[in-house]
């Protein structure tokens, strides 16, 4: 099961590779980071969810 990177919940996955929540890249980086749903909501711009990736 995947989890959020900000905040660690677990995020129910779907199937067809449908998560709910999103996927954000790091520039640069090939690593992925599953945000959910909430997250989203609270960090709307990419670059605020980057900044809270650690
Ligand atoms: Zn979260």
């Amino acid at each position: 099961m995947a989890k959020c990177s900000i905040c660690s919940e677990k995020i129910a996955e779907l199937f067809l590779e449908k998560i709910k929540g999103t996927i954000v890249k790091k520039p640069g980086s090939q690593k992925h980071y599953v945000v959910c749903f909430a997250c989203q909501k609270k960090f709307p711009t990419k670059e605020e969810l980057l900044q809270q990736i650690k």
